[in-house]
């Protein structure tokens, strides 16, 4: 268990500056689509905005508020996704869906999951799973034209 400990800490310490300082937290006034996304559970609720280029995400960025688990995978989201295409997003979504379904006590793989690793803590808090997909379901069903979406 060398480090587990150390790596959590580090976690949480990211989850936090993200959630204090999130990136891409604006309203954008030209995007192609805004979806609102719902975590009833927890009173997650943000907007998801996303400007495309074809199929290509030019410019994502969200607003709203919740728990700093979900605002802070909404903030690491839109670092991620930009300049991706639908394809691509979607697969770090299933990448990051995995994870966070997957056994506490199964090894992270944490060269696939790069930034995403910070959200290892919520394999052990299941009824936080919500939190930390609100804003990739948002981010999908907006893909597919929708404008909002509820995790219930
Ligand atoms: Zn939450």
């Amino acid at each position: 268990m060398t480090g587990a400990g150390g790596n959590r800490a580090l976690y949480e310490q990211m989850i936090l500056e993200h959630n204090k300082k999130p990136r891409n937290f604006r309203e954008m006034e030209d995007a192609d689509h805004a979806i609102e996304g719902y975590n009833p559970l927890c009173g997650d609720h943000f907007t998801v905005y996303l400007k495309l280029d074809g199929d290509t995400v030019s410019d994502v960025s969200f607003t709203g508020s919740g728990c700093a688990i979900s605002k802070a995978s909404a903030s690491l989201m839109t670092t991620l996704i930009k300049g991706k295409s639908r394809e691509e997003a979607e697969a770090i979504f299933h990448t990051l869906h995995n994870m966070v379904t997957s056994n506490p006590d199964d090894p992270l793989d944490e060269k696939n999951l790069g930034k995403l690793v910070v959200l290892a803590g919520v394999r052990e808090y299941p009824v936080r799973i919500k939190c930390a997909t609100l804003a990739w379901h948002a981010l999908v069903s907006a893909f597919e034209g929708e404008e909002t979406v509820s995790t219930e």
